[in-house]
């Protein structure tokens, strides 16, 4: 099985089983009571649903979708849809259980949770995601809802899909249920900031971990792979630090300039033609190169395991800030530890947006909303803290900064689990 962003690349074991590798991991140094560990390996619960969808043409197609939450010791389950030709079981298994530990580090009352629907959406009319996105809302409402399982965009979804999540819960409901998605619009009940929150944790993390290197970001040669959600905002704000994104790539390549690309010209590519192929003042490069690249920080914000052990070698960046969910195999992981670069773990790294998204629960639960310059501080305090905390348990303990913010977690969500007990 193949589940990276690359399709000619070769993943030896599944992305869940990396996942298990690294709680396994965290479970050894913290010598965690093997009762606590087996709950802790496997998800909670596993729901496929496979359901049909009119198509425009008037043919019915059946989609397949999945919801996983992986623990719920530490409150509701919170995590993204993907939508994705490729996404598998195991992939979500895998991306549900690091949102646990996520959700931990950061130390928001949430649990972990994860869904997709294997489908293309680039080949679906805004009509036919519509509908499949209320068919599948609908399939899965035995599990989410605001006080047990709380949804959010990711990979190919957006605040329009949230919003059509909230509503045909609402629908069923026979009232308005923002608190069951996050990410939604702010005309119905979103959050100021949410849109650019995971890059703008990604930044916090990186201008900590450039203070533990001796970094001056002013100038800093960055280069950034996706340009998405994720991606297109954590080049925008280091650009604002004054920070030369040398390149940033999309799914149709990546582009290189020297003296730093400019993030309004590669929007306005995107924009007009789809692709960042094409910006103005760059040469094209493709997306192996940008990884390769002589920079200062190198940010994989597109999809897992993009640096693998027959590339990790190559990685000349001093940190690495793990944008998206999974980037790093573990053997490229610790080659990456060999050659001293410093990475930023994902679950720490990427864990802005799922704080927010935690903002935006509480807001409309209150049902009173926070101003831009509240959220930001409120976000960078939260960064900060789970900064320093994982930082710290790595010198305490001379390992790196996965393994602490593993560490950090693993024990968090286990002392929950131990304190509520077993069931019955
Ligand atoms: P997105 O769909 O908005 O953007 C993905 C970007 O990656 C696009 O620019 C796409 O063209 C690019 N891409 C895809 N395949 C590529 C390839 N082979 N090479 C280079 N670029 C490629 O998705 P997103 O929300 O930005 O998510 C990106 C990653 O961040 C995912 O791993 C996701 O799980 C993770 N993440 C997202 C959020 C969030 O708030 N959106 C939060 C935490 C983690």
């Amino acid at each position: 099985m193949v589940t990276t962003a690359d399709a000619s690349t070769h993943q030896a074991t599944s992305l869940f089983e990396d996942a298990q590798a690294r709680f396994d991991e965290a479970a050894d140094a913290l010598r965690l009571n093997p009762n606590v560990r087996g709950v802790l390996r496997e998800p909670r619960r596993e729901l496929t649903v496979h359901f049909p969808v009119e198509r425009d043409d008037g043919s019915i197609e059946v989609f397949t979708g999945y919801r996983i939450q992986h623990n719920l010791a530490r409150g509701p389950a919170k995590g993204g849809i993907r939508y994705h030709p490729e996404v598998t079981l195991d992939e979500v298994k895998a991306l549900a259980m690091l949102m646990t530990w996520k959700c931990a580090v950061v130390q928001i009352p949430y649990g972990g949770a994860k869904g997709a629907v294997i489908c293309n959406p680039k080949e679906m009319s805004l009509r036919e995601l519509e509908r499949m996105t209320r068919r599948y809302t609908t399939e899965i409402s035995i599990l989410i809802g605001p006080e047990s399982d709380i949804a959010a965009p990711d990979v190919n979804t957006n605040a329009q899909t949230m919003a059509w999540m909230m509503d045909t819960i609402s629908m069923h409901q026979g009232y308005s249920v923002p608190g069951v998605v996050t990410g939604k619009p702010l005309s119905i009940g979103g959050s100021e900031g949410r849109t650019d929150a995971t890059g703008r944790g990604v930044v916090y993390c990186i201008q900590e971990a450039a203070k533990l290197v001796k970094l001056d970001l002013r100038d800093a040669r960055i280069a950034v792979q996706g340009f998405g959600k994720v991606g297109g905002a954590t080049v925008r704000l280091l650009h604002e630090l004054g920070c030369k994104i040398v390149a940033v790539s999309d799914m149709s390549g990546a582009v290189f300039r020297g003296d730093g690309v400019e993030p309004t010209l590669a929007l306005r590519q995107q924009q007009e033609t789809g692709s960042l192929v094409g910006t103005p003042r760059t040469e094209r490069i493709s997306n192996e190169d940008l990884l390769r690249l002589d920079c200062d920080v190198l940010v994989p914000a597109a999809l897992e395991g993009v640096l693998r052990a027959d590339n990790a070698g190559g990685v000349k960046a001093k940190i690495v800030a793990e944008g998206a969910n999974g980037p790093t195999t573990p053997e490229a992981d610790a080659m990456l530890r060999e050659q001293g670069t410093l990475v930023i773990p994902d679950i720490l790294c990427n864990a802005g947006g799922v704080t927010v998204s935690y903002f935006e629960w509480v807001q409309d639960r209150e049902e009173f909303f926070w101003t831009l310059e509240e959220i930001n501080a409120r976000l960078r305090r939260i960064m900060t803290r789970a900064f320093e905390d994982t930082a710290r348990i790595a010198r305490e303990h001379d390992v790196e900064l996965r393994k602490a913010a593993y560490m950090l977690a693993v024990g968090r969500v286990a002392e929950a689990t131990l304190t509520r007990g077993i069931y019955p």
